[in-house]
This record gives C-alpha cells, structure tokens and sequence, in this order.
C-alpha cells in the first residue's frame, strides 16, 4: 500500500491545469459505454452513499481517491441491483452524482477500477473533471488468471502485492501462485522446517546461497490484500515432479532415499516424489493441511506436470504399489498419486487443480484440468464433462520473447478451442497467462507481463470484435497510468528487427521497427550514430548497431547485426528438400539474405528448419562465376532435437542438371553435446561455376542416449555463403 500512495501523491501532485477526460480509455473495453454530454467536477465536495454489503469497496475507494470527502454537492452512490450477474456493474455518471450498481462487492470492485481508469493521466489536485458517460459491463470467462512463478526467482511480498492491485486494475480475478519448485520452496510449513530453511536456498551464480520464502504471516497479509480487491489467490504445491527442493530437505520421501541439493539448473529432473511410500502421502497431507488453512479459496492447484518415470521404473516400492492396484503401468502410477491426494482434498472440500499431464492414466474425478500443451488438454477435459483452464504455450507463456509471443498473437487468443461442441463450451472456465521466471527476476517481470496482458485481459473479459489497431491505440493511452502505478512495462513486438533487400544490384539493410512511433539511431562499423528514416545501402561485410532514442522504457532496446556480403545475395535458392512451415525464417531468400542465425536462439527468425530430411538447395548465381569459399552452418540443441548434419556436401554444375562434388565433410559433433551451440562447414578452395549446391545430411532418428530416442532429428541451417 505505501508504495501504492507515494505513486498516487505523484499523480496528484503534477501541476498541470484542469484537464478533462474526453478519451474515454479503459481496458479491458468495456461491453456498452456511452459518452453523455456534461462534466461531473472532482474537486466538490463529494458524500458517499452505500449499501452495507460495499462497506470494503467503499473503503477502498476512498483510499485510493484523495479528492474531498464531506456531506455535500456531489454523490457518489453504491447501489444493489440484484438484477445483475455476480462480476456485472453498471456505472452513470451524472454531473453532481455517480451511481454504481452491482449485485456483489466483486462487479462494484470491477466498478472501481473503470472509474479509476477513466480518471485523467495529469490533473490538478481538487480540480478534475470527468465527461458524463454510462457503463454496462460484465465478463465473458468468470477465469482470468496470472501464474506468478516465485520459485525460480524469488519476489518481494511487496512486488507480489503490486501484482494483485495490477490484476484488479485490469479486472483479472486470479493470481495462480506457484509456491513450490526444484529450484526453492517458498511456503512456511510449520511440521518441516527443512522445507524452508534447506528448501528456500539454492546456490546461487555467484556461489552465495539464492532465495527466500514467504512466512505464514506474509501469506495471509497477501490473501487478505487479494481479498480486499476481489482476487482470489490460488497456491500451487508440485507434485510428484517438480520436488527437487522437497527432497532435498527430506531426502526420505524420494525413491532413492538418497540426499541431493536444491537445484541450480532449469529443467526437469528425475527425482521426484516416491509413489510407494506411504509416508510420502503423510508428508503430503499435513503440508495441504497448512495450507488448506492459509488459502480460503475453493482451489489447489497441485501442478501434476512434468513427471518423469525413471525413478518409478527402478523403485521397488513404486513397482509393488503398481502390482497390488493393479495399475498398467508408471502413467497408471501417477494417476493413482493425483487421485489420491485428489481425494484428500475433496474431503477437506477442495478441489484439485493440475497441469494437463494429469490426464494420462485417466482424468481425475473432479479434477479441474489447466491445458498447456496447447489446446488439446483442455479440448478433451470439456469433451468430458471436467472444467478446464486454457494456458497454452502457443498464447499465454510470457516468459517467452516477443519473437514468438507478441501483443498481437495474445490479442488473437480463444480460450475456446475451435472445434469444440457448443454444449461444451461452458466447460471453459477462461485462461490465464503464466509468467515463469527462469530466466526473468523479478526486476525483469514488468517487461515481461506488459502490455501482454492488456491483450490477455481483454481476450478473457470478452471482446466483440478482433480490432487489433483500435486495441494498439487504446494500449498506448494506456501507458501512462501504467508508469504511474510504477510498471516497467516492455514493448508491443520484438522492437528492432533487421530485413535485407536486394533489388538492381543495390543491397541495403531494413530495420522494423516494432512500434511505428519508435525512434531508431543506427551506426555502421562504430562510425557516426544516425537517424534512422530509410533502409541503408551495403557494400561490404559491416557491423550495424541500432537502438533505441528518446524511450520511456526502462530497457531500451538495442540489436546487433553483422552482415555477411557474398557472392550468392539476393540470387534464387532451389529447394531440392522444404524446410518445415513452422520454422521458414523469412522463407526461400532466407539463406542467401546476408543476415546469419543467432548462436543460441533457433527461433530468431534466420534459422530454417527441416525436420527428419535433409537439406538440398540449389543456388543460381545467374552466370559463371568465380568465388573460393563455401560455408555453411548448423545449429545444434539436443534437447530440442536439433542435431547438426552427419556430412555436408558442396557441389558445383554449369547446366544445373549435371552436379559434381567437389567436397564432403564428415562431422564429428557429439550428438548429445551439452546446450546451444552453432557449428560451421568451411570448404576453401578457386571455383568457377553458375550453379552451388549443398546437401547436408539429416542426423537421423535421434541416438539411444537422447529422452527422445528414436524420433526424427531437426536440421537448422541459416545461410548458404559463397565468396
Ligand atoms: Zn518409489
């Protein structure tokens, strides 16, 4: 709250005259509004009249409001409407009374923040004005949530706060809170103290131990915060994957019984969880016990995600369980475990909520199903009559770079999967968008959620049409009231891009920019800065640094990009092979456009994928020519099934009929060689000739060592160079 009201003295403080709110500017839009004409003045004297049921609402509003509060000339009046939906609100704004009726303290909170909203970004203290206007609003999906990963990266109770007054602000009524994690436990347990004092702590970059938690007494200082906003919290305690830092406190409860540390890595890990102890359903049970009592919300979610077998598999207890219950097998085993604790908490009257993985082996009765592998979860938990949550990678992961998930591709978000039976619509409970934080502390998070979820917010409350530019504008006038609630919100799309066109012989480098209103400085090879106003004309191999001027961002933004000038710019590519359509970089010119792949980003939209076949193209210089260097490179990331090729093989023809080789490398890259890494194949030697061509050989299925073993492998290439 302190933090809150230093920004609102800031608000108030800005001496900018009397200015009136004529841009009507809420988001998410609301269903009706109607502009009306005259001016209800701020300044007077304002007297609250209310139905008891908004005593908190009232008392909300006051304290966020600073503007005079005595007996007379203006209303503000809350009225009960039972005629309106749970989350429904209707707003008139007269001009010496404002009347707000809903039917719950959750659709006059929702009231609330409009009205905040429609308050001007810049007045004067005691001399504001509002445009008189109606409001009738209420949301289409009763679930819009933010998943809040505390685990991999610690947040202040204080950040955690801002989140929830963010989430009401923009009329979002979930914060999924996930408490438990590989890399830290955050949740105060009373009957484990190792949880928190082993379980809290990792070793950090710098070696020094990393993290933190939240005490019972911080817990309920949030939920009754949250509840005070009408958002209701929802904790999220892994099981049986997802445990590393359970059992790194408690080593018993694991299959091994073996102690190991917190983790330091992302990823997933082996140990998790013994299914055939029944200590572990003990331990299970009296941490749900506690924070049964911490949570009032109707909810657990128990995560259910990312599970793998391998300890089951050589665990005799594991095994012994899966006999006596006649399970199938470990997919069986796993959904023993979420029944059973499923069970548990149906008789403390809860009920369970996980990942969608939960569904093999069978759905859980009861069970509420968040869906994100994609839509397909959620699609079969509706077709089966169970409630689901929609967060699919694919819209809703915001710990994604904007290259794969931007402002635009969040607005176009359905929580409805396409094909679904109408009956089971209602089945959608609505989404929620998840900020994992691996590679996001909490200093990071803002640009990572904004304005992401503004175009979340609106998908999920419902909007009428798909009208993105309308959305853009609204965002931008938006802005402004984000800075004065502290938010570092980040940009709309990936902000510089690099485009290399050749036309005439001329080459010359675009930038795109990711927001029109962008101002760009470039400079080639350390030379001058420049103002960016038209593409720039290459004639060698340069370096072009771009960034960012005058932005109100906290991180400006900035992109390198080193051009690779060669013989082959521009000319016409034959695909012998097609790449896959889901990894095209910027399609057939891609690999004779200059611009090399990133060495540890495949998705930077320069690397081209073929998935199971090899890469054969053909480029045509147009005349025979001379050139004495073939290189090509390949990207290489195992646990994204991307190998480099067995060979490469450069050939040469004059006819484009008749090829000759004229050099085959063989590779000797391990194939399960640890991270991200580029791999280039350099051929040297005087050539003359109007057709090249390279054949890279596809790995294969993937070795027996790999988690995927035997799947087909991806092949990455990003430029055919020729000098
Ligand atoms: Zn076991």
């Amino acid at each position: 709250m302190i933090r809150f009201l230093i920004l609102l003295t800031f608000l108030f403080s800005s001496c900018i005259k009397n200015q009136i709110n004529t841009t009507v500017n809420i988001i998410p839009k609301p269903v009706k509004l109607n502009l009306k004409n005259g001016i209800y003045d701020l300044s007077k004297e304002t007297k609250f009249i209310f139905d008891s049921i908004f005593t908190n609402e009232v008392e909300y509003l006051k304290s966020i409001f600073p503007f005079k509060i005595g007996n007379k000339e203006n209303i503000i009046q809350f009225i009960k409407n039972q005629d309106l939906q749970v989350e429904e609100y209707r707003i008139n704004i007269l001009k010496t009374k404002i009347t707000i009726e809903a039917s719950s303290e959750k659709g006059a909170m929702h009231a609330i923040q409009s009205f905040r909203q429609l308050l001007p970004n810049k007045f004067y203290k005691n001399n504001a004005s509002l445009q008189c206007l109606e409001i009738h609003d209420y949301p289409k999906f009763k679930w819009r949530g933010l998943l809040l990963d505390c685990c991999r990266h610690f947040m202040e109770k204080d950040f955690v706060k801002k989140y929830i007054d963010l989430l009401a602000f923009h009329k979002m009524n979930i914060l999924h809170w996930h408490l438990t994690e590989d890399q830290g436990w955050r949740i105060e347990i009373d009957k484990y103290p190792l949880l928190t004092e082993i379980g809290a702590w990792r070793k950090g970059v710098d070696g020094k131990p990393y993290g933190g938690y939240y005490s019972k007494e911080d817990i309920k200082e949030i939920v009754e915060y949250a509840r005070k906003r009408n958002i209701e919290v929802i904790p999220e305690i892994e099981l049986p994957g997802h445990s590393v830092a359970a059992i790194a406190s408690y080593p018993q409860f694991s299959c091994t019984g073996e102690k190991i540390e917190v983790e330091t890595d992302w990823g997933v890990f082996k140990d998790i969880y013994c299914a055939g102890n029944d200590s572990v359903f003990t331990f299970l049970e009296n941490i749900l016990d506690e924070v049964i009592d911490l949570f009032p919300s109707k909810y657990i979610h128990i995560g259910g995600d990312e599970a793998p077998k391998f300890r089951w598999k050589n665990c005799n207890k594991c095994q012994k369980r899966i006999v006596e219950n006649n399970l199938k097998d470990e997919n069986e085993l796993q959904s023993y475990f979420i029944n059973r604790i499923g069970k548990y908490l149906e008789k403390n009257n809860k009920q369970l909520i996980g990942w969608d993985e939960i569904m093999e082996g069978g759905i859980p009765k009861n069970a509420i199903v968040q869906s994100w592998r994609g839509m397909a979860g959620g699609k079969l938990a509706a077709e089966n009559s169970h409630y689901a949550i929609m967060s699919p990678t694919s819209h809703c992961y915001f710990d994604y770079d904007l290259q794969s998930i931007d402002l635009e591709k969040v607005y176009s978000f359905d929580p409805i999967p396409i094909d679904l039976e109408k009956n089971k619509h209602n089945f959608i409970l609505g989404g929620e968008c998840n900020m994992w934080s691996e590679r996001a502390p909490q200093e990071k998070v803002d640009s990572k959620v904004f304005p992401r979820i503004l175009a979340m917010s609106e998908v999920l409350w419902g909007k009428k049409e798909n009208n993105y530019e309308d959305f853009l504008t609204r965002v931008e006038n938006h802005y402004p009231k984000l800075e004065k609630l502290g938010v570092e919100y980040g940009y709309e799309k990936t902000p510089i891009k690099f485009k290399s066109n050749f036309s005439d012989n001329k080459f010359e480098i675009e930038i795109v920019k990711g927001n029109k209103k962008m101002e760009i400085h470039y400079q080639v090879d350390n030379g001058a800065w420049q103002a960016y106003s038209k593409p720039i004309e290459i004639f060698k191999s340069a370096k072009i640094l771009a960034e960012e001027r005058n932005s109100k961002r906290k991180d400006i933004a900035q992109k390198n990009l080193e051009i690779n000038f060669h013989k082959g710019l521009g000319k016409k590519v034959e695909y012998n092979t097609n790449y896959n359509k889901n990894y095209p970089a910027i399609g057939t010119s891609s690999l004779v456009n200059g611009i090399s792949g990133n060495d540890s980003n495949f998705r930077d939209g320069q690397w081209q994928g073929f998935y199971g076949k090899n890469v054969d193209i053909t480029v045509d210089l147009k005349e025979k020519i001379n050139f004495n260097e073939l290189k090509t490179s390949f990207f290489q990331y195992h646990l994204s099934w991307i190998l480099v090729p067995k060979s490469v093989e450069y050939l040469i023809s004059d006819d484009g009929i008749n090829f000759k080789s004229i050099h085959k490398i063989k590779t000797d890259v391990n194939p399960m060689k640890q991270g991200k890494f580029k791999e280039p194949f350099t051929h040297v030697q005087n050539y003359s000739a109007r057709y090249v061509r390279v054949i890279a050989e596809n790995y294969g299925f993937l070795p027996k060592e790999h988690p995927a073993a035997g799947s087909k492998s991806w092949l990455f290439i990003d430029e055919f160079s020729i000098k």
